[in-house]
C-alpha cells in the first residue's frame, strides 16, 4: 500500500516526541500501528494535538502509507489529518502496556481496559477458533445443534448449587445443565444433538477452575454400544476441534495456532480403580480429590506422555447422585461413566444413561428424589426411548487449559463468580 491514503482509527496507545520527529503508536483490531510525525513535514498544529491527548483516547488518523525498516509492520503512516473521537480520562485505572503485572482483581474490576491487552484479547480469539471448531467438528459427526431452556422448575444435578429465582408467583431455578432436556429428545427421535450454553451453579468454593456461570458444551446421541461409543466421539471431536481450530488461526495468529497441537491419541483410558489402586486407596470408592487429581495427572503425563486422558467405570458409590447414569446389569457397583481429563483437570463427564424407565425410578429413590417430581422427563420413557449416553463439557476450562491461564476467570470475558456480579 505504499503511497497510498488511508484512515485508521484505533487507540492512541502511546505518543513520544524526539525533536524533531514523533511517534503515535494507534491500537485497532488488527494490532499497533505507527503514525510517524516529521518536523517540516508534518501539519505542526498535529504535534500540540498528540501531545494533548491522553493515552487511549480513541483517534481517527488520515495520511500516506510510507513503506519503513523500522516501524513494527514494516509501514508507518505519515498522518495528514487527526480526528480525536472520544477523549480519554486520566489517569488510566489500569495500564493497557505497563510492564508490571496487575492484580486480578484489577484487571476484572476495570475489564474492558484489560482486554485492550493483546494477550489477553488473544484468549478470546482462541475461544472464538475453538467454539468454531467444535460446532464443525459436531456438525460433520451429524450433531445437530439445539437450545433447551434455562429457566426450570428443577435442577437436574444436586440441589445444593442451584440458583432460586423469583418467576412471578412461583419459585424457578437456573439450570445447572441441559441434562433431562438432552435426554428428552434422545425419546424425540433426533438422535444426535449438541448443545453451546450458560450453564449455572452456585459452587460457593473458591477455586481457580469453578465458576458460577459457565458455558457447557453438552452432546447426546442414540444407539450407543457402551461408553466406548461416547468417548469415541468425544475423542473425535477434541481432536478434530484442534484441528480447525488450528487452520483458522495459522495465518493470522500463528503464536496461537502453535498452542493447539494435536496431543497423543488415542486417549489412554485408565479405570477408576487402577486410580485408586495408584493411589494407595483400593476400592475406596470415594470419588477423587483435587490432589489426586493432580497426581493421576502427573502420572499419565510420565508413563504415558498423554494431557488428555479418559479416567473410566466410575464406581456407583461417586454416581449415586447421577441418577441417569446406568448402572451395569452384570456389576451394579459400576456404571459406565467416564470423565475426560486434561493435565490432571476434569474437563467432560458422561457415559451411557439409564433408559429403562424402572431402573430409572430405582435410581431415582436410592438418590433420595421422588420420581413423581420428574413427570415430563419420565413421560419422555414411557413411551419409547432409545438407549443412548452423552457428555457435558466445559468449555472454559479447554480455554483455560490450552491458553495456560492459572485461573479459569481469566477465559471468560466477564466472569462470575460466588463475588463478582460486575462488570
Ligand atoms: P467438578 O468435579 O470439577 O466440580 P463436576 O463433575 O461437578 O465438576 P459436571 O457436572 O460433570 O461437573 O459438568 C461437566 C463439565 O462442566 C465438567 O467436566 C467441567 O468441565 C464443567 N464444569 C462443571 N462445573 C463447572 C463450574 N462450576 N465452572 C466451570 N466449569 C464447570
Ligand atoms: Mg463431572
Amino acid at each position: 500500500m505504499d503511497g497510498e491514503t488511508v484512515r485508521i482509527g484505533g487507540h492512541l496507545e502511546d505518543y513520544r516526541s524526539l525533536g524533531g520527529v514523533a511517534f503515535a503508536l494507534i491500537r485497532d483490531g488488527s494490532g499497533t500501528s505507527q503514525v510517524t510525525l516529521k518536523k517540516g513535514a508534518s501539519d505542526p498544529a498535529l504535534f500540540d494535538l498528540f501531545a494533548s491527548l491522553p493515552r487511549e483516547s480513541v483517534v481517527s488518523v488520515e495520511g500516506t502509507v510510507a513503506r519503513s525498516t523500522k516501524a513494527n509492520r514494516g509501514v508507518e503512516l505519515l498522518p495528514t489529518g487527526v480526528e480525536v473521537l472520544s477523549r480519554s480520562e486520566t489517569p488510566l485505572p489500569l495500564g493497557v502496556v505497563d510492564k508490571v503485572p496487575a492484580e486480578l482483581d484489577t484487571r476484572f474490576n476495570h475489564r474492558v481496559i484489560d482486554l485492550r491487552k493483546p494477550e489477553v484479547r488473544g484468549v478470546f480469539v482462541l475461544r472464538s477458533a475453538l467454539l468454531a471448531g467444535l460446532r464443525r467438528a459436531l456438525g460433520d459427526l451429524g450433531f445437530l445443534e439445539v437450545e433447551t431452556p434455562k429457566i426450570l422448575r428443577q435442577g437436574a444435578e444436586g440441589g445444593a448449587t442451584l440458583f432460586a429465582l423469583d418467576y412471578f408467583d412461583t419459585r424457578a431455578f437456573l439450570a445447572q445443565s441441559p441434562q433431562l432436556y438432552k435426554q428428552m429428545l434422545m425419546s424425540a427421535g433426533f438422535e444426535r444433538v449438541f448443545e453451546i450454553a450458560p450453564a449455572f451453579r452456585a459452587e460457593p468454593s473458591d477455586t481457580v477452575r469453578h465458576l458460577t456461570e459457565f458455558t457447557s458444551l453438552d452432546a447426546e446421541m442414540a444407539y450407543i454400544d457402551g461408553a466406548e461409543t461416547v468417548r469415541e466421539v468425544l475423542e473425535t471431536v477434541v481432536l478434530a476441534a484442534l484441528r480447525h481450530a488450528t487452520d483458522h488461526l495459522a495465518v493470522r495468529y500463528p503464536e496461537l495456532a502453535e498452542r493447539l497441537k494435536p496431543p497423543p491419541h488415542p486417549f489412554p483410558r485408565v479405570t477408576f480403580a487402577d486410580c485408586e489402586a495408584k493411589l494407595g486407596r483400593p476400592g475406596s470408592g470415594r470419588d477423587l480429590g483435587t490432589e489426586e487429581e493432580k497426581r493421576i495427572g502427573e502420572w499419565m503425563r510420565e508413563e504415558r506422555g498423554a494431557p488428555y486422558y479418559f479416567i473410566t467405570d466410575y464406581p456407583t458409590s461417586v454416581k449415586a447422585q447421577t441418577f441417569y447414569a446406568q448402572r451395569s446389569d452384570s456389576d451394579p457397583s459400576l456404571t459406565g461413566y467416564f470423565d475426560l481429563e486434561l493435565d490432571g483437570t476434569e474437563i467432560a463427564s458422561g457415559g451411557p444413561r439409564e433408559h429403562r424407565l424402572d431402573h430409572l425410578d430405582v435410581n431415582l429413590r436410592s438418590a433420595g428424589l421422588d420420581p413423581g417430581a420428574f413427570a415430563s422427563y419420565r413421560e419422555a420413557f414411557r413411551f419409547g426411548m432409545p438407549p443412548h449416553g452423552g457428555f457435558g463439557f466445559g468449555v472454559d476450562r479447554l480455554v483455560q487449559k490450552i491458553a495456560g491461564l492459572p485461573n479459569i476467570r481469566e477465559a471468560r470475558l466477564f466472569p462470575r463468580d460466588r463475588y463478582r456480579l460486575e462488570p
